[in-house]
């Protein structure tokens, strides 16, 4: 039996866990495939009003995207911060970062 909170695994006789309460079943569900492996970088910036005018391009298209890098505290440290999309927007998502894209040189 597993927790359906926090994964924590029982014998079969417990039916609640013990860490956190949660309700247990009998498997886990599958772990869905990771999401952003995938994914094209269509941007590469350390610039913060970069990142910003590209998130707000995309946001406007309605291209879900992806920074990676982004929650980091100093860009300049981490490296760039890479915005992702999925294959299927890479050529749209391109087309609108393309300004950026020539402004930074890359
Ligand atoms: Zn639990």
């Amino acid at each position: 039996m597993f927790c359906s909170q926090c994964g924590a695994e029982y014998r079969e006789e417990v039916s609640q866990c013990c860490e956190c309460g949660g309700a247990l079943i009998p498997a886990l569900p599958a772990r869905e495939a990771p999401e952003w492996v995938d994914f094209v970088t269509v941007l590469l910036t350390r610039d913060h009003s970069e990142l910003a005018l590209a998130k707000s391009l995309l946001e406007g298209a309605g291209i879900p995207f992806f920074a990676r890098n982004e929650e980091v505290e100093s860009l300049i440290a981490a490296g760039p911060v890479e915005v992702q999309v999925r294959p299927e927007h890479e050529a749209e998502a391109r087309d609108l970062l393309r300004d950026l894209n020539e402004r930074s040189g890359s």
